[in-house]
C-alpha cells in the first residue's frame, strides 16, 4: 500500500542509521532530538494530510505508471494543473507548520525535472538514464518517500568555477567511476529537511563546461548512506527549541538546513542519472528553477497567511481590535497573493517538454523569484509593526524568567494586555517573533538562489529589442535608432 501514514513515516526514520550531528552531538534519534524533531513533525503532518479525508484529494494522486494512489510529493508533474497542485500542497503545509517541508518539495521537483534531461540525454547519446529514474521512481511511490534534493555546494571562491578552486571538496564530484556505479565526494550545503529526509536527491549546483565535468552528477541516496554525514546549520531560535519547560515560545514544526559532507561514498549504477554529461547541467539549472520559482510563490504566501493570523492575535492581545489594522492586514494579504498569483500564472502559460515534464514559462517564474525576495520582507515588517516592541527580537523575558518565584508574578502581570491571558500575548509574540525573524523563515532571499540570479534570466528572456521595434513603429521612426558605439579605449 503506498500511502503511509504518520506513524509508518516515524518509524521508517527511527531505523536509519544515525548519521546527523548538531552542536558536536550525534542525534541518535531524529524523530524525538529537540533539533530535528520539528522538522519531522511538520512533515508528519503532511502525512496526516494524507490520510484525512478532508485533505487526500490535496496530498495524494494517482501514479501515472501503476494508476495507484500515491503521495502527491512522490507523483510525475506533467500537465500545468499538476504543478498548480503543488503550489497549493506547498501553502497548505505552510498554513499548518509556519514554515518549509523540503522533504515533500525539492526532491520531487527534482525527480520531475530529471525526467525530461535524461530524456534528452539518452536521445542525444542512448544511455538508458531515464528507466533507471523511472525504476528510483516507482520504489519512492511504493515507499511514499520523503525527499530533500541538493543543488547548492559549498562552492568556495564565488569567482571561481570549481576546477579553478584551491580545495576540490567545495563542489560535489565525480571521484571515481566504476563498472558497477560512481564514488562521489564534496559537499552540499544548506539543504532543508535533510534530517526529515529518506533519501536525498542530487544535482549539479551550477552550468558547467568540460573543465568542471566531474561535477555534472545526479543520483539520488539513502540519507543515511555510508560516507554521508549531515552537520545541522544553527538558527536563532535554538535556545528555546532545546528549552522545553515553562510557556512554549517555539511551534512544534520547525525546519533545519544541513551541510552534507560526502567522503568517498558509493552509489550504484541504478541510481545514476547523469554521470559527466557537462552539456546538459544547463538544462537542469534552467528546468528547476522555472519550476521551483514559480512554485516558491505559494510557501511565502502560506507562511504570510500565518503571519496575517499571527498578527490579529497580536493585535487583540494587546486590547486592539484587529480593524485598527485592516490596511495593513489587506496589504499582507495582497502581498502573498501577488507570488502565489504570480507563480501560478508562471506554471499556466508554461509548456509540454517532449518527454511529458510541464515547465513553467521563465521570463515569469523568475520575476516571481525577485518578488519572493521582496514582497515578504513587506509582510513581516507588517506584522512586527501590528505585534509591538514585544514582536521585535531581545524585547521580551524569557519563559524562565516570567516562571520565577521572586520576580514571575510581577512580570506576567503587567505582561498581560487585551482580553487574553499573559500566555496567550507571550506565544502569539513568539510566533510572530519566529515567523519574522526566526527559525520560521523559509528563505525568501536565496531559497531558490539569490534575486540576482533569476534578474539575469529575467534580463535575457525579456526580448528588449522586440520591445523597440513596438516603440517605433507606434510613432512612425523609420530609422534605427542604434546604442552609441563604446568608445575605444587608448
Ligand atoms: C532557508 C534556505 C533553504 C535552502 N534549501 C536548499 C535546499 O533544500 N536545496 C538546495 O540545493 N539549496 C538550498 N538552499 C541554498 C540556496 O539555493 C542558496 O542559498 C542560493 O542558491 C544562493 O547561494 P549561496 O547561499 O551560496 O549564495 P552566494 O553564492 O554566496 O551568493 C551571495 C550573493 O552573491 C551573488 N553572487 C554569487 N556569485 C556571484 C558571481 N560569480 N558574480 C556576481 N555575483 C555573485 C549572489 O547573487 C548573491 O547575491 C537553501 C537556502 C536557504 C536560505
Amino acid at each position: 500500500m503506498a500511502i503511509k501514514n504518520r506513524d509508518d513515516y516515524l518509524q521508517a526514520l527511527k531505523k536509519m542509521r544515525p548519521n546527523i550531528y548538531k552542536f558536536g552531538e550525534r542525534i541518535e534519534d531524529v524523530t524525538t532530538h529537540p533539533a530535528t524533531r520539528r522538522t519531522v513533525e511538520s512533515h508528519a503532518i503532511a502525512y496526516d494530510g494524507a490520510n484525512d479525508p478532508n485533505l487526500q484529494k490535496m496530498f495524494t494522486t494517482t501514479s501515472m505508471f501503476t494508476g495507484e494512489k500515491i503521495h502527491r510529493w512522490n507523483s510525475m508533474m506533467q500537465e500545468e494543473g499538476h504543478l498548480i497542485s503543488n503550489m497549493r500542497l506547498k501553502r497548505q503545509n505552510y498554513r499548518r507548520t509556519g514554515t518549509c517541508t523540503g522533504g515533500v518539495c525539492v526532491g520531487w521537483n527534482a525527480q520531475n525535472v530529471m525526467w525530461a534531461v535524461t530524456h534528452e540525454i539518452d536521445e542525444a547519446n542512448g544511455t538508458n538514464y531515464q528507466e533507471r529514474l523511472k525504476k528510483w521512481i516507482l520504489h519512492a511511490e511504493e515507499n511514499g518517500l520523503t525527499v530533500a534534493g541538493a543543488l547548492t555546494d559549498a562552492k568556495g571562491d564565488r569567482s571561481l568555477s570549481p576546477s579553478k578552486q584551491t580545495e576540490p571538496d567545495t563542489t560535489l564530484h565525480i571521484k571515481e567511476i566504476r563498472e558497477d556505479g560512481i564514488i562521489i565526494r564534496g559537499v552540499k550545503a544548506m539543504i532543508c529537511s535533510t534530517a526529515a529526509a529518506q533519501e536525498v536527491f542530487l544535482l549539479p549546483g551550477s552550468v558547467y563546461g568540460e573543465d568542471d565535468k566531474n561535477c555534472a552528477l545526479s543520483c539520488v541516496v539513502p540519507r543515511d548512506i555510508e560516507g554521508l554525514t549531515v552537520v545541522e546549520a544553527t538558527r536563532p531560535s535554538d535556545q528555546r527549541e532545546f528549552n522545553e519547560s515553562g510557556i512554549q515560545e517555539v511551534p512544534d514544526t520547525g525546519i533545519t538546513q544541513g551541510w552534507l559532507l560526502f567522503d568517498d561514498v558509493f552509489v550504484p549504477n541504478d541510481r545514476v542519472f547523469m554521470c559527466h554529461e557537462y552539456q546538459f547541467t544547463s538544462k537542469v539549472i534552467t528546468y528547476f528553477t522555472a519550476n521551483y520559482r514559480a512554485c516558491i510563490g505559494a510557501c511565502v504566501a502560506g507562511q504570510g497567511d500565518v503571519m496575517i493570523g499571527a498578527s490579529i492575535l497580536m493585535a487583540r492581545a494587546n486590547g486592539l481590535s484587529s480593524k485598527t489594522f485592516m490596511s495593513k492586514l489587506v496589504d499582507m494579504s495582497v502581498n502573498n497573493q501577488v507570488t502565489f498569483g504570480l507563480g501560478a500564472g508562471a506554471l499556466a502559460i508554461g509548456k509540454k517538454h517532449p518527454s511529458g515534464t510541464w515547465i513553467a514559462d521563465s521570463l515569469t517564474a523568475h520575476t516571481n523569484k525577485v518578488m519572493v525576495a521582496t514582497l515578504p520582507y513587506e509582510v513581516k515588517r507588517l506584522t512586527q509593526e501590528i505585534g509591538g516592541g514585544i514582536v521585535e527580537t531581545g524585547c521580551m523575558p524569557s519563559s524562565k524568567d516570567l516562571d520565577s518565584p521572586e520576580y514571575g508574578e510581577m512580570l506576567r502581570k503587567v505582561m498581560k494586555a487585551g482580553s487574553c491571558s499573559t500566555e496567550a500575548r507571550v506565544k502569539a509574540a513568539r510566533l510572530s517573533e519566529w515567523l519574522t525573524l526566526g527559525g520560521g523563515i523559509p528563505g525568501c532571499m536565496h531559497g531558490g538562489g539569490s534575486p540576482d540570479g533569476a534578474k539575469l534570466v529575467v534580463r535575457f528572456t525579456t526580448p528588449m529589442e522586440e520591445y523597440v521595434d513596438y516603440a517605433r513603429k507606434i510613432m512612425n521612426i523609420e530609422e534605427e535608432i542604434q546604442d552609441p558605439q563604446k568608445p575605444l579605449k587608448k
